[in-house]
């Protein structure tokens, strides 16, 4: 029996190492990895790059405290800023503790303004903010709070894509609107470019901020953000997941005038922006820098798109819908969902299960056409096999 809380239903395979878009378990079998970690490691399994820079960082520099100026992350908060819309990051070591903090700066900045009564968050129905206590009650979503109450108090929940319930649910108290730009938990939903830009707008018109959850959506859409889309700038963006490429570490950027509350000893983390963490992040960076990186993610996503799409018109029964963009899908399957994601397993590709009878799809950023081909291959055999 196994000596670690029983908080997840694994599957009972393991692996020894990683290469790419493959995992391998000790016997040697070798697997089409479409999880990556839950869409972490961005650039695959052991990158060349992260692996260099992980080992010179580990015998120069592990962790000193914020007490210090940290240079590394310095450096990768100065890159975040220059090529976002971002003025200013923070640096958590996980995506709740990111989205934590972005509720955090919300209210601290009307707070600071003269305004502390606007300190509600309005949410979203069927949205995931993480496992810690705000940011669950945050999404409320009824299994994952069940049972953790006291509730939280401080949030607004409205159904999901209902702009009329948004507007109603506006009043003197609300801080901000907070929602993922794609509900990745949720089941890759994307939000449309004119709800986005609707929100925007409403923040506007009533003085409240944008909160944009990107944990899961960040630099995999064939954009550093998803949001970039839809044209609009947003005040606060949580990330996580992906920045690391497989390091835990979370990131809150905000904008100048949003960060004015945020004075010395209002925030801190103990690891967050530590100096390995931050080498890490920052060789993330150096790649997805190089020339063209996005414009290839982008146009992989659509040869993947292309691929799907044949899959689905040939098995209309079992594919429902093809969500998501860029290197961020979601297969929306019309029979047994856990039986599709077993039956990838049996064809060696891992893939992981969202809401909504969803099947993730997350290649790394850096995969091949022909391993793009090679799961496509695999999913037409299961669909095949359901059939
Ligand atoms: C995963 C996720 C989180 C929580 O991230 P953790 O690193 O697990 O704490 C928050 N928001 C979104 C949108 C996520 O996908």
């Amino acid at each position: 029996m196994s000596s670690v809380l029983g908080t997840y239903a694994r599957k009972p395979i393991s692996f020894i190492k990683g290469k790419g878009s493959y995992l391998y378990t000790e016997k040697g079998d070798k697997y089409l990895d479409f999880v990556q970690g839950i869409g972490t490691n961005i650039l695959g399994h052991c990158h060349q790059h992260l692996v260099n820079t992980i080992q010179d960082q580990s015998k120069k520099l592990w962790h000193v405290s914020n007490a210090f100026v940290i240079q590394e992350q310095e450096k990768l908060a100065k890159r975040l800023s220059d090529n976002t819309f971002a003025d200013f990051v923070c640096f958590q070591n996980s995506g709740t503790e990111a989205t934590e903090a972005s509720i955090k700066i919300a209210r601290k900045y009307f707070h600071k303004i003269g305004k502390p009564e606007k300190n509600r968050i309005i949410t979203f129905e069927g949205a995931f903010h993480g496992r810690t206590l705000a940011a669950l009650f945050a999404a409320n979503n009824p299994k994952h709070i069940e049972g953790f109450g006291p509730k939280v108090d401080g949030f607004d929940q409205v159904p999901f894509a209902d702009h009329e319930a948004v507007k109603k649910a506006i009043n003197k108290n609300t801080a901000a609107i907070m929602l993922e730009t794609i509900m990745g938990e949720g089941g890759v939903k994307v939000v449309p470019d004119f709800c986005i830009k609707g929100l925007r707008e409403l923040c506007d018109e009533y003085n409240i901020l944008l909160i944009l959850d990107e944990v899961q959506c960040a630099y995999r859409t064939g954009n550093f953000f998803a949001f970039e889309k839809s044209g609009i700038i947003p005040d606060i963006v949580p990330i996580a997941k992906g920045i690391g490429g497989g390091f835990p570490m979370g990131a809150c950027l905000v904008t100048k005038k949003v960060s004015a509350g945020m004075t010395a000893g209002t925030h801190g983390s103990t690891f967050g922006g530590n100096p390995l963490a931050m080498a890490v992040g920052n060789a993330v960076l150096d790649i997805l820098f190089e020339k063209d990186f996005f414009k290839k993610v982008k146009t992989k996503g659509e040869y993947f798109d292309q691929g799907l799409n044949k899959i689905k018109n040939k098995y209309p029964k079992i594919i429902e819908e093809i969500r998501g963009y860029g290197l961020m899908k979601g297969l929306k399957i019309s029979a047994d969902t856990i039986k599709f994601i077993d039956k990838l397993i049996e064809n060696k590709m891992l893939t992981v299960k969202a809401s909504e009878n969803v099947v993730r799809l997350f290649p790394p950023l850096i995969i091949s056409n022909k391993e793009l081909d090679e799961s496509l291959h695999k999913i037409e055999i299961v669909c095949k096999e359901m059939s």
